[in-house]
């Protein structure tokens, strides 16, 4: 158990070595149902994440913004194309290798965090490693390090039930960052929150990247939360429509507004 991203790195420095290539999807496409019926989510969607970039993807409701995320982190499978992490190839892999990959290389943040009722935070927290087998004692160590980080080392001990939202979405980034992921994937992480627990989410997950050199892809259709990214990816029926560099809210919000 690493806890190199507890020590911070050099500011927008990647944190590892390896392969300058995060993410390649090529000619994605995925098409739920068939014949008449069928809905080609993704047709043909092509996308490069650099290691130690963090990038918004945007689009309207049905734009096929969780299909992709769903594919860049082995979730689901694509009808066709291919997807890389650190360079390797997962379209082929078997239902076990996948579920390693899973485990090991991504951290998942979802709208609605997620976590186990009946466990509290840093039980929350521990559950990737156990369910990875591993027991070792540091992993409560790590997990208790990691809720410091996110700001909650004082509410360890309690329940989801007793959490806010976004306690409850700090949460589960600490979660997805204790096996030492590669990257991390959000789905809307602020969709169910208020302005005041979003703006205190996505202030994390920038720290992360900036500070940490976390890779993060962030779905979300808040031109707020997108300008956050360093580049902002807009996707419209499943094709890519284009993309911005970050930092302007509002050339965001007229790039969104005119797909
Ligand atoms: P977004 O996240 O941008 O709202 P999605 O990726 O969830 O979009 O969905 C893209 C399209 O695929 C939508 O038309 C949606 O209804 C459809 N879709 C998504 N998941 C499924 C599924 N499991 N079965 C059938 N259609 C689906
Ligand atoms: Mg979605």
């Amino acid at each position: 158990m690493s806890p190199r991203e507890l020590s911070g790195g050099e500011e927008g420095q990647p944190k590892r070595s390896g392969p300058a290539v995060a993410i390649r999807a090529r000619r994605l496409s995925k098409v739920y149902g068939e014949g008449e019926t069928a809905v080609h989510a993704l047709a043909g969607v092509d996308l490069e994440v650099r290691r130690g970039e963090m990038v918004a993807i945007m689009g309207r409701s049905g734009s096929g913004k969780s299909t992709l995320l769903h594919l860049i982190g082995a979730l689901d499978t694509p009808t066709s194309g291919t997807v890389s992490i650190a360079r390797r190839r997962f379209d082929n892999l078997s239902d076990v290798e996948l579920t390693l990959l899973r485990r090991e290389k991504i951290g998942f943040v979802f709208q609605f965090f997620n976590l186990l009722p009946a466990l509290t935070a840093k039980e929350n927290v521990v559950l990737p490693a156990l369910i990875a087998g591993n027991r070792d004692r540091l992993v409560h160590d790590r997990a208790g390090e990691l809720l410091a980080r996110v700001g909650l080392a004082e509410r360890a001990d309690h329940l989801p039930a007793e959490l806010s939202g976004g306690e409850q979405q700090r949460v589960s980034i600490a979660r997805a960052l204790l096996m030492d992921p590669e990257l991390v994937l959000a789905d809307e992480p602020t969709g169910n929150l208020d302005t005041t627990s979003s703006a205190e989410v996505l202030r994390l997950l920038r720290e992360l990247n900036r500070k940490e050199g976390h890779t993060i892809v962030l779905v979300t259709h808040d031109p707020g939360a997108a300008s956050m990214a360093g580049r902002v990816v807009f996707l419209r029926d499943g094709r890519i429509a284009g993309e911005l560099s970050g930092g302007s809210t509002k050339r965001v919000s007229e790039r969104f507004a005119a797909l």
